[in-house]
Formats: C-alpha cells, sequence, structure tokens
C-alpha cells in the first residue's frame, strides 16, 4: 500500500494505517496516533483560509484569501496554504531555516514572521510532488471529543469564512480539481526524493 493525502496536500498518511483491506476506514481507535491526531485535525482545518492570504487580507478582507489546499507542520502547528503561497513556504523551509525548527512550538509563527516581514520565494522557485489525493471526505469520526477530550485537537482558533465566501470557495475548489489531474500517480514517485515518512517537505 502506498502514502495518500486526504482533503488537503502535504500531510502523508499510510494507507494500511488508515484504510482496512477492503478499503473501509480503519475504527479511529485502530489508528496509529500520530496519522490519527492529523485525521482528526483536518476537521478543523479543511476549508480554512490559507495562513499567507490571511496575513494580508485579515478578517476584513477574508473574501480575498484562497481556501488552503496545502497543509504542513504538526497538528494544532500546522501551516494551511494555498498553491500559491506554497512555494513561499517551501522557500522560507528549505532555505530560511524552517527545517531546523520543524516540530517545534515556534514553527508556525515563525514562518508568519517571516512572510509577515514580507519574506518571499523567488519567482518561479519549485514546488514539490504530493503523492495522489484520496478520498475528499473525512472519515464519520464518532464523536472524536470522547477520544480527544485532553488534546484540544479539535481546537477552532481558525478564521472562517462567511457563509457567501465559503459558496465561492466550493466553486473555487471545483475549478482546481483539474490540475489534481497533475499530481504524480504514487507508483511514479521516486522514494529518494521525498522523505515519506514526515509530514514536511523534503
Ligand atoms: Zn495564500
Amino acid at each position: 500500500m502506498g502514502k495518500v493525502s486526504i482533503g488537503l496536500r502535504g500531510w502523508r498518511f499510510d494507507e494500511e494505517d488508515i484504510f482496512t483491506d477492503a478499503g473501509g476506514w480503519r475504527p479511529l481507535e485502530e489508528i496509529p496516533q500520530e496519522p490519527r491526531h492529523r485525521l482528526v485535525r483536518l476537521q478543523v482545518v479543511m476549508n480554512k483560509p490559507c495562513d499567507a492570504c490571511y496575513l494580508i487580507h485579515g478578517d476584513e478582507e477574508i473574501q480575498r484569501c484562497r481556501v488552503a489546499s496545502i497543509v504542513y507542520g504538526e497538528p494544532l502547528d500546522e501551516v494551511l496554504l494555498c498553491d500559491e503561497h506554497e512555494a513561499d513556504f517551501l522557500f522560507w523551509f528549505r532555505e530560511r531555516g524552517g527545517s531546523t525548527i520543524a516540530g517545534e512550538e515556534t514553527f508556525r509563527d515563525a514562518f508568519h514572521e517571516w512572510f509577515d516581514d514580507g519574506g518571499r520565494a523567488p519567482d518561479g522557485y519549485g514546488g514539490m510532488d504530493h503523492v495522489e489525493e484520496a478520498p475528499e471526505e473525512l472519515p464519520d469520526l464518532r464523536d472524536p471529543e470522547t477520544l480527544y477530550e485532553d488534546d484540544d485537537l479539535l481546537a477552532d482558533e481558525r478564521p472562517d469564512f462567511d457563509d457567501a465566501a465559503a459558496a465561492d470557495e466550493g466553486d473555487a475548489e471545483g475549478d482546481n480539481e483539474g490540475n489534481e489531474a497533475d499530481a504524480v500517480d504514487d507508483g511514479d514517485l521516486d522514494v529518494d526524493d521525498l522523505d515519506l515518512d514526515r509530514e514536511y517537505p523534503s
């Protein structure tokens, strides 16, 4: 079995961790902790604005933010990005020290600070190949609060699009789907080039 992303690109899941042999979702309790935390966190971070867009536009112009399509980092300290701003994040991660603080609490804030200070990737800076996206739909997590009372994984401190904007974003997402066809098929991935076990770019 291979690696897939769910809903958002960036975080990768071992298919065998999350799917049964029959192809259905495993019960949440059977999923190993790391992927389980990411699955639960995805409930909150899907359909949220890109962090970089939000730094530019803020609440007043939240309709101008693009909906995030990519997530990096640890649950609760994750960075959400749209296609356009992914390059800025990757540049920061690879060339401006981001990778040295991966997993630390300052990770997201450090990227935000750099970006807010005008940090940007050079024109044409390369992105990365993502694994194929799997189901758009999250599993039905029966009452995850009972499992995560202490962890706060469902804490929703992120800004929300208002309803009208959310409808627009739904359309935009549909438009983006054509691009997903360009995503590298899992079978063609050069595993030497990708650190497949981490939820960070290589
Ligand atoms: Zn953006």
